[in-house]
């Protein structure tokens, strides 16, 4: 049995009550770095064997994959949030499936979600794009496609590229594009920015050095385009 276990994404206390008791049942932890689960597991008094799995090496997989097939109940982290959602991940509950291995999710923490539900755009659909592409050419024909849908976007930023997107976004979408910017979720220096892409890229190019995680969400512009949009929404 495989059960995908999300992990808080920066305040231990968002585990859920499910989340430890599968940790704690489990016969073996599967993980992107053993070191951190370790550390996870330990705040939680929980001591299990970690197996450390790597998508871009198949052994590690095929090893996660004989301890399911040998019967065990392996519990799936990343080092944040919920596993396959930009971790890893998805490649091992691909082959448990294609095994024939019983795969349970378990809801939880995750960036995204957790970004969408304080930003107050919409209720309805979004469309998520994790990671961009490094180079601009690519991940602004990225953007724009997903922008053309007409719902909001959302990205996951790293800090020392977050000022660069915003110009990117600005340049191809438009100076006054609405922002979203979720930073640190559920940690202590938590802080939500809003403003047009063009303002977002000043204030944050002034600092010297920009830090946190980012969640990053481009908005649709207000108003009646909006209304004629929202009619076919069902939480409007
Ligand atoms: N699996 C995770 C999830 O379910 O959200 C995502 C992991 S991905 C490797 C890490 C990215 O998620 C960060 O670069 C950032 O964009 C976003 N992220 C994770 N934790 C965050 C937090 N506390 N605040 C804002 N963004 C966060």
């Amino acid at each position: 049995m495989l059960y995908v276990v999300p992990t808080p994404i920066g305040n231990l206390q968002d585990i859920t009550l499910r989340a430890l008791e599968v940790l704690k049942t489990a016969d073996a932890v599967l993980c992107e770095d053993t070191r951190r689960t370790q550390i996870l597991l330990s705040h939680f008094g929980i001591s299990k064997p970690t197996y450390r799995y790597n998508e871009n090496d198949e052994r590690s997989v095929a090893r996660c994959l004989e301890a399911l097939q040998s019967g065990k109940t392996c519990a799936l982290v990343s080092d944040c949030g919920t596993p396959c959602i930009s971790d890893p991940g998805w490649k091992l509950v691909r082959q448990a499936v294609e095994a024939g291995i019983k795969v349970s999710s378990l809801p939880g923490p995750s960036a995204v979600a957790c970004a969408l539900a304080g930003a107050g755009i919409t209720g309805g659909a979004f469309t998520f794009l994790g990671f961009l592409p490094r180079k601009a050419g690519k991940a602004a024909k990225l953007i724009a496609a997903a922008y053309a849908l007409h719902h909001p976007v959302v990205i996951y930023e790293s800090p020392y590229r977050v000022v660069k997107m915003l110009q990117l976004i600005a340049a191809t979408l438009g100076a006054d594009t609405p922002v979203v910017l979720a930073r640190e979720l559920s940690k202590v220096y938590e802080q939500w920015l809003r403003g047009t892409a063009a303002e977002l890229a000043a204030e944050l190019g002034k600092k010297n050095k920009v830090q946190g995680e980012f969640v990053m969400i481009i908005d649709r512009p207000a108003a009646p385009e909006r209304e004629e949009e929202n009619e076919t929404d069902p939480y409007f």
